[in-house]
């Protein structure tokens, strides 16, 4: 059985239009032996994410895989804390060393899906777990925030609206818990 757990909730503070401060959520999921972390939050938030690990009994050297849904600074700040992990991202967002790249949707291991999911960035990419009761998609900055769903407007940063708008959909028509990049789960519509 997957389970999935909110280890940092991540923060988007905009005055207006402009962001002033970014700190992206990160979130575990562990099934069976296997622990995968989906984006590590900023530096900043270092202390945080490494407090709720050891809370929850895992050591950074027990995260076997990190999935990076884009390369945005605020989202891979901590990726240094887990040097020996597998280390997943689309092909779309650029050579990295040390980080595989995913050229195609993949189930990473049973119930844990890789989705492309563009718009934000060509390479941005959504987790999909099934967890037996609910079908969570840990979005990134595909869905930045739940004021995004709520209001259908795509990510203020973006490389296509309409494009982000239809991952917005797809999102929403494959799962009922959305994790946004920045802030708390919540429960996505019906699909548009
Ligand atoms: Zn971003």
């Amino acid at each position: 059985m997957n389970r999935v757990i909110l280890v940092v909730t991540g923060l988007l503070n905009r005055d207006g239009n402009q962001i002033v401060e970014a700190h992206s959520s990160a979130t575990l999921i562990l099934s069976g032996n296997a622990a995968i972390l989906v984006d590590t939050s900023s530096i900043e938030r270092r202390a945080e994410l490494l407090n709720n690990l050891e809370e929850i009994g895992i050591l950074p050297s027990q995260v076997d895989v990190v999935v990076l849904t884009h390369m945005h600074h605020d989202h891979i700040g901590n990726l240094e804390l887990f040097p020996e992990a597998r280390k997943l991202a689309r092909v779309e967002e650029g050579d990295f060393d040390g980080i595989e790249q995913i050229t195609n949707d993949m189930e990473l291991i049973p119930g844990v899906t890789l989705m492309h999911t563009p718009g934000h960035t060509e390479g941005s990419m959504s987790v999909v777990v099934d967890s037996g009761d609910a079908t969570y998609v840990i979005t990134g900055d595909a869905i930045p925030t739940k004021d995004n769903h709520d209001r259908w407007i795509p990510p203020g940063i973006n490389i296509d609206p309409e494009l982000a708008l239809s991952s917005m959909k797809c999102i929403c028509q494959i799962g009922n818990i959305v994790i946004p990049g920045h802030g708390e789960p919540f429960t996505s519509c019906d699909e548009r």
